[in-house]
């Protein structure tokens, strides 16, 4: 049966180039960096309205709407302006500035612009009264409130010095009633957007302050979820997760390890006796001295009540009896409490190896068996399975 060649534009292998070509052209105009990637956006689409904007001045000029000499050069320097900007961002010297989108001069530089343009737009320079308020609305997303305010007081005094210049020169082109219209529109719209401006700061402030204590307690419930909190060792979900990762890694090649129970003894007493307080410091102490005795690849974690499961990676040479025999040789040097002289924490241990394949449970099960067998044998020693 004769089947029919995928026509090219549908083989998804080519999509996929074309899409990546793409991608690697977008890299190179607009950088990987994400913010850097947003300013270049902002930038472009100034520079597509920059372009509209040269376009009918050159439609004005050939049509004879505008003077040849001053379109000439606003359009030149709208090239060189947008230019520097796309260079001085593409390079990253704008991360040094102190607002790295430099909406800022962005905006003066275009207000600028703009206002040259109402001088020279002859019988058609009200429409360019538009773009005044979009070049505020342009810069209002990254603007500091100061600088919008900076700009709008500018962008008035600018045009506002323009106006009265064209008044005098040509009152043919420039009526002072009409022009009188525009000014006051025009201090009144950009305040009004500058305000918006000022609002839309404060909704950002309080939007970052939300994400800031959102990402905090994110992960304070992270921590509790995977942490014991009066010892701040891993509970017992969490070690049990650790526990059956190196499982995974050991049928995978990497290496075998043990796990160890480890039971305080005689612990009712320590409560019974001295109070419930005296029984946090001494699971305190333990944990403390489990962290700093054994190895810093072997892991700990709050298993229940006064019981403590350590996961101990085998690296030869070395018995893991030697990491807890140590750990039992420190907690008998040391004070459990501060407040209670000459009391010691002792344990009981159960250990037991890994086996190849077997469930995590079913080496804890063993591992809590030697530990039985440790208590039975006379307490404070550690028996493995
Ligand atoms: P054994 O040597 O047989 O293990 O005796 P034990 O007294 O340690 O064992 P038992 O299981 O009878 O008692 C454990 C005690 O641990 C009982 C419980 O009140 C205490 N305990 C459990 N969690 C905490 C805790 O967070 N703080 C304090 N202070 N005590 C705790
Ligand atoms: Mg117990
Ligand atoms: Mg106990």
């Amino acid at each position: 049966m004769n089947r029919e060649p995928l026509a090219l534009g549908t083989d998804p292998g080519s999509m996929a180039g074309a899409h990546s070509s793409r991608q690697r052209l977008a890299d190179l105009v607009l950088t990987t960096n994400y913010r850097q990637r947003r300013c270049l956006r902002m930038l472009l689409l100034t520079a597509m309205v920059y372009g509209v904007c040269v376009a009918l001045m050159a439609y004005g000029a050939v049509e004879g709407i505008f003077e040849l000499l001053p379109v000439y050069w606003l359009s030149v320097l709208i090239l060189l302006s947008t230019l520097l900007f796309y260079g001085i961002i593409r390079s990253g010297l704008n991360l040094r500035a102190d607002e790295p989108t430099l909406a800022f001069p962005q905006a003066l530089v275009a207000q600028s612009l703009a206002a040259g343009a109402y001088a020279f737009s002859g019988p058609v320079h009200p429409a360019v009264l538009m773009l005044f308020p979009l070049i505020m609305v342009f810069g209002m997303f990254d603007m500091k409130v100061r600088h919008a305010r900076i700009l709008t007081a500018y962008s008035i005094a600018i045009v506002g010095a323009l106006i009265l210049w064209r008044v005098n020169e040509r009152p043919d082109i420039y009526p002072a009633r009409l022009e009188l219209i525009y000014f006051v529109m025009l201090a009144t719209v950009l305040p009004a957007i500058s305000q918006l401006s000022v609002l839309l700061s404060t909704m950002r402030r309080r939007l970052k302050t939300q994400k800031a204590e959102l990402e905090k307690a994110m992960l304070h419930i992270q921590d509790m979820a995977t942490h014991d909190e009066l010892t701040g060792l891993s509970n017992r979900r969490h070690i049990l997760d650790q526990l059956n990762q190196y499982a995974l890694r050991q049928a995978r090649g990497g290496p075998s390890f043990y796990v160890a129970l480890a039971d305080l003894d005689h612990f009712k007493r320590i409560n019974d006796v001295h109070g419930h307080a005296v029984g946090d410091e001494a699971l305190l102490t333990f944990a403390r001295q489990a962290l700093e005795q054994l190895r810093n690849t072997d892991a700990i974690g709050r298993w229940g009540g006064e019981e403590f499961l350590l996961l101990m990676p085998e690296t030869p040479p070395g018995d893991p009896n030697v990491g807890l025999e140590r750990l039992r040789a420190n907690l008998a040097s040391c004070e459990a409490s501060d407040s209670v002289a000459g009391l010691h924490v002792l344990f009981s241990a159960g250990l037991s190896r890994y086996r190849d394949g077997e469930a995590v449970e079913a080496t804890i099960e063993r591992a809590d068996r030697a530990m039985y067998a440790a208590k039975a044998a006379g307490r404070n020693r550690t028996v493995a399975l």
